[in-house]
């Protein structure tokens, strides 16, 4: 089973199985990675530039602003959710988020 991801409306959101599932408009918290000096960093998304499935994590690529230092950064590996049984499970955005790094060059 196949789960079908893209972007929609200039990337203000997440379509899984062409239903809308994750809003670009919320605060995301980021606990490490390379944003911004902020340690957690809180990042409101601006658009959604991209969506895959890496493994069994839905990932995103995004641009977003740091609400404290102003940085706007593109960030290219934001899990936002897990396909769990062929069914997607968003993630909390107000939960602590970890901004991993890929293994290796995709
Ligand atoms: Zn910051």
């Amino acid at each position: 089973m196949s789960i079908a991801l893209r972007t929609l409306d200039d990337g203000a959101w997440i379509s899984v199985n062409n239903s809308r599932q994750v809003s670009v408009s919320d605060v995301w918290t980021l606990s490490r990675g390379v944003f911004c000096d902020c340690k957690p960093a809180y990042v409101l998304l601006e658009a959604f530039l991209d969506v895959r499935v890496d493994g069994p994590t839905v990932v995103a690529e995004a641009v977003g602003q740091c609400l404290e230092c102003g940085v706007r950064e593109t960030i290219t590996y934001l899990p936002v959710g897990r396909i769990v049984d062929g069914t997607f499970e968003p993630v909390d955005p107000e939960t602590v988020q970890s901004v991993l790094e890929p293994a290796g060059k995709h």
